[in-house]
C-alpha cells in the first residue's frame, strides 16, 4: 500500500463530541472585512472550507463596546449581529468545514479613549491610558464573553476561540506589568488568572459540552515581566479543567521588540515550546508561527510537537493549501513569504487585507476568473512578478500566451531579492510560477531580449520590462568606487569594508542587510541575536541579545529627506530592519546633501558643514526609472500594448502592485 505524503496531517482529529477532519486550523485574522462585509468574509472562508481546511477561526469580535480594536470595529453583543453571521457559517458547513469564532477584547490595545483595563497603564504601543475596571465591570466583563459564546452558537459557529495572548485583555490580567490590582483579580498567579478561568468556566457553562472552546495561550511573551513557565502550565493545566477544547499557542505580545512571523524568522521557530507545554496536558495542542508549507506541518506532528497545526497567512497565499497537499501537488501551492505587506500592514492601516502573492484572497466575490470570450495569442515581454503573473491568468483563461524574459531564469528582480538575508522565502514564489509555467504550457523563451520584430504576430502586447536603477547626478559619479546594488547583490564587485549607500528606501536597506547579515539563519542563531530565551528559564522568554563580535563592514547610509530614514518601510515590518541595522552600528545619515565623490571617499554637507564619508565602496541605491526602451516601437506595430509593473509606474512600485495590476487587467483581456 502506498503510503499517504501528509497522513498525520491529513488524520481526522476527534474531540469526543464532534470530529476535525484532519489537522489543519486556519488561525484568526483580522481581514477588516469583519466590518465591512461579511458575505465577502463569507465568500473568502467558503474557498477555504471548499478546499479542506479543517477548522477556520475567524478575525476577533470583541464582546462589548470597550473592548473594540478600534471605535467602529466589529463585535459580537446582539441577536441581530449573531443572524448576519448566518452566511459564512453555512457557507462552511456546505463543504464539511467547521468553524469558530473568536472572542478578542483588546483591553489597553483597544485603540480609542473609553479602553479598559486590569490597571491603569498606557501600552507603548497606543495613544490612549486605559480606564481601570471595577470589580463590577470586571465580572460583568466575564458575561459579556459567556454572552458572545451563546451568540456565535445561535449563529452557527462550531465553537470559539478565547484569545488570551497577544497582550490583549486576558494577558493583562495574567502579567505582573499590567496587572497591579489589590483585589481578587491581581496580586498572586492564582488571582492573576482567574479571570481567564472564569471565563472559560462561565463559557462552557453557557454553550454545554459540546461545543468547541479553544483557548488562546501565550506560551512566550517576550515583554518584561511577562509569565514563567511555571505559570504557563499553571494555567494551562487549569483551562483544562474548567472545559477548554483545545490549547493553541500564541507568541509574544504586540508591544514586544522581537520578531515573531515576520519572513526573516526561521520556519517554525517556536514550536520547541508546544512540544514542552504538551508535556504537560492532555488537552490537544495546536502549534504555528512561521508554518508555511505542508512539510514542514507533517514533520511537527511527526515530531510529536502538537496534535494541530495553525497557519493563517498561508491561507490568503493558497486557499488550495490543504487540497493540493492532499492530491500530492504540494509544488504548487503558493508559498506566503512572510512579507506582512498585504495582510498585517493592511490590517494595521484598516484597509481590507489580501496577499502578495495571491490578490484574490479577500477579493473572492470582486476578481473572478473566467474563460476568454474571445481566445487571443499574447506576448508578454518580461518574467518579473508582474510578467509572470500575467502569463498565467492569461493562460487560465484560456488565451495563446509567450513569455519572454532576457535573463536565463523568470523572477526579474526577485532573483535579486531572494539573495537578502531573511528572504529566503522569495525562492518559494518562483518555485511556484515556474511549476505553473509548465503545468499551463505557457511558451516560455528565457535567454531572449526582445526586439519589437519579434512581436509582430501576436493579437496583444504586455510590456512587464520592469525599471532601471536611477544614476543620480553626482559630480564624480562615474568613480570606480562607485557601484549599484545590483553589482553587489549578484556578487560582481568586490565590497571594501568602508561602505557609504546612496538612498535608503526598501533596496537601501535590503543591501545593508545583504552586507551584514548571514544568510538561512539558524533557529538557535536567531533566538540569540534577538535575546530568546526558548527554554523559558527566564520569566517572559528574555535574554541579553548576543552582541557581534566583528561586523564585516562600516557602513553608513544616507538620504536626502530629513524625515525618519525607513519611514516607508512596511508598517509591521520597518522597525525589524532598522533595530537589525541599529544593533549592527550602521551609521544613518538624514538631511544630506552630496556634493561630489572623489578618490577621498563621497563629500557631503550634512548639519550645514561639509563632510568627507572615507568609503572605499558607494553604493547607489537611489531608487528607479521605468523601463519603456521598447514602448514607441511596440507601439507602432498597431497592435493593442498594454504596461504593466515597473515598466507602468516604478515610483513606490513593489510586488504587490506589480501582482495586483497584473491581476487586474488580465481578468479582463
Ligand atoms: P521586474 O521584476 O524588474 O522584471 C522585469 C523583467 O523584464 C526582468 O526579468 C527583465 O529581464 C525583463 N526584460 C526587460 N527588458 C526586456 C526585453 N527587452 N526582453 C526580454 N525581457 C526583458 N518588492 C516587494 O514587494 N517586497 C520586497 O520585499 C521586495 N524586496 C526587494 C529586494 C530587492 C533587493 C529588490 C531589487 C527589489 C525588491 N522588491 C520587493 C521590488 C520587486 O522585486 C519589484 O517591485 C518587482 O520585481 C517589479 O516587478 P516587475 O515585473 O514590474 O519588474
Ligand atoms: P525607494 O524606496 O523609492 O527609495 C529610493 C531612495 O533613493 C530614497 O531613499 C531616496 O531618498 C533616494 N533617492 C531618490 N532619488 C535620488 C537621487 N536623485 N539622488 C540621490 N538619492 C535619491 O526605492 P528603492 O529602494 O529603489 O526600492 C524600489 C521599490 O522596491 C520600492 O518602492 C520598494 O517598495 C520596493 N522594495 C520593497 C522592499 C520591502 O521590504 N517591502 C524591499 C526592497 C524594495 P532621498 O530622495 O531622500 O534621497
Ligand atoms: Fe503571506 Fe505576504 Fe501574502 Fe501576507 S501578503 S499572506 S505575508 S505572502
Amino acid at each position: 500500500m502506498t503510503k499517504i505524503q501528509y497522513e498525520k496531517l491529513l488524520t481526522p482529529l476527534d474531540l469526543g463530541f464532534t470530529q476535525l477532519r484532519n489537522r489543519t486550523l486556519m488561525g484568526s485574522m483580522h481581514t477588516a472585512l469583519e466590518e465591512k462585509n461579511l458575505d465577502r468574509l463569507a465568500a473568502f472562508c467558503e474557498e477555504r472550507a471548499k478546499h479542506d481546511v479543517g477548522l477556520i477561526v475567524t478575525g476577533g469580535f470583541s464582546p462589548n463596546q470597550a473592548g473594540r480594536l478600534y471605535p467602529f470595529a466589529c463585535k459580537m453583543t446582539t441577536r441581530s449581529e449573531a443572524r448576519a453571521h448566518r452566511n459564512i457559517t453555512d457557507s462552511v458547513h456546505k463543504h464539511g468545514g467547521k468553524i469558530a469564532l473568536q472572542i478578542l477584547h483588546a483591553g489597553r490595545y483597544s485603540y480609542h479613549p473609553l479602553c479598559v483595563a486590569p490597571s491603569r497603564i498606557k501600552s507603548p504601543i497606543s495613544p490612549f491610558k486605559p480606564w481601570q475596571l471595577s470589580s463590577w465591570g470586571v465580572a460583568r466583563t466575564i458575561r459579556h464573553y459567556a454572552r458572545a459564546a451563546k451568540l456565535a452558537r445561535r449563529a452557527g459557529y462550531d465553537g470559539v476561540e478565547i484569545m488570551g495572548s497577544e497582550g490583549y485583555l486576558i494577558t493583562q490580567f495574567l502579567s505582573q506589568r499590567t496587572n497591579k490590582r489589590q483585589d481578587k483579580w491581581g496580586g498572586s498567579f492564582e488571582n492573576r488568572m482567574r479571570f481567564a478561568l472564569e471565563i472559560v468556566r462561565k463559557v462552557r457553562r453557557t454553550v454545554g459540552d459540546d461545543f468547541i472552546i479553544i483557548f488562546r495561550i501565550s506560551l512566550l511573551d517576550l515583554i518584561e515581566g511577562g509569565s514563567s513557565w511555571d505559570e504557563v502550565i499553571q494555567l494551562a493545566q487549569a483551562l483544562e479543567k474548567a472545559g477548554v477544547t483545545l490549547l493553541s499557542m500564541g507568541i509574544g505580545w504586540h508591544e514586544a521588540r522581537i520578531p515573531t512571523i515576520a519572513t526573516s524568522v526561521p520556519r517554525a521557530e517556536f514550536a520547541s515550546l508546544a512540544k514542552k507545554l504538551k508535556q504537560s496536558v492532555k488537552t490537544p495542542v495546536i502549534v504555528c508561527n512561521r508554518i508555511n508549507t505542508p512539510d514542514v506541518a507533517e514533520s511537527l506532528l511527526q515530531d510529536g510537537f502538537a496534535d494541530m497545526i495553525s497557519m493563517a497567512r498561508p491561507f490568503l497565499a493558497d486557499a488550495e493549501f490543504v487540497s493540493k497537499a492532499k492530491r500530492g501537488e504540494s509544488g504548487r501551492i503558493n508559498t506566503c513569504i512572510a512579507c506582512n505587506q498585504a495582510c498585517l500592514d493592511h490590517a494595521f492601516q484598516n484597509k481590507t487585507v489580501s496577499c502578495l502573492v495571491n490578490p484574490f484572497a479577500c477579493y473572492e466575490t470582486k476578481l473572478i476568473l473566467k474563460p476568454a470570450e474571445q481566445k487571443k495569442s499574447f506576448a508578454v515581454v518580461g518574467a518579473g512578478p508582474a510578467g509572470l503573473q500575467a502569463a498565467l491568468i492569461l493562460a487560465k483563461r484560456g488565451h495563446n500566451v509567450t513569455l519572454f524574459d532576457k535573463n536565463d531564469e523568470i523572477g526579474g528582480q526577485f532573483n535579486f531579492a531572494k539573495r537578502v538575508p531573511g528572504k529566503e522565502e522569495f525562492y518559494e514564489t518562483l518555485r511556484y510560477f515556474k511549476t505553473e509555467l509548465t503545468r499551463l504550457n505557457v511558451n516560455h523563451q528565457l535567454s531572449h531580449e526582445v526586439s519589437p520584430t519579434d512581436l509582430t504576430n501576436f493579437d496583444e502586447i504586455i510590456l512587464a520590462t520592469g525599471i532601471k536603477p536611477r544614476t543620480p547626478s553626482i559630480p564624480g559619479i562615474e568613480h570606480a568606487s562607485v557601484v549599484s546594488y545590483v553589482d553587489v547583490i549578484t556578487e560582481r564587485v568586490n565590497v571594501g569594508h568602508q561602505v557609504a549607500i546612496i538612498g535608503a528606501g526598501g533596496i537601501g536597506f535590503d543591501i545593508a542587510s545583504f552586507l551584514l547579515h548571514e544568510p538561512k539563519q539558524s533557529k538557535e542563531h536567531f533566538a540569540a541575536e534577538w535575546g530568546i530565551d526558548l527554554d523559558m528559564q527566564h520569566r517572559g522568554g528574555l535574554v541579553k541579545p548576543k552582541q557581534k563580535n566583528t561586523l564585516k563592514h562600516d557602513v553608513t547610509m544616507l538620504q536626502r529627506k530629513s524625515s525618519k530614514m525607513g519611514k516607508d518601510l512596511g508598517k509591521t515590518t520597518g522597525w525589524i530592519h532598522r533595530l537589525r541595522l541599529k544593533h549592527d552600528k550602521v551609521n544613518m545619515l538624514t538631511g544630506v546633501s552630496y556634493e561630489k565623490i572623489d578618490d577621498a571617499g563621497l563629500h557631503i554637507r550634512y548639519d550645514g558643514t561639509l563632510h568627507c564619508i572615507p568609503a572605499d565602496t558607494i553604493i547607489i541605491c537611489a531608487g528607479q526609472e521605468p523601463n519603456r526602451d521598447l514602448l514607441t516601437a511596440v507601439q507602432a506595430l498597431n497592435k493593442p500594448v498594454h504596461l504593466i509593473g515597473g515598466a507602468d509606474v516604478a515610483l513606490e512600485l513593489d510586488a504587490k502592485r506589480a501582482i495586483r495590476q497584473a491581476t487586474e487587467l488580465t481578468l479582463v483581456l
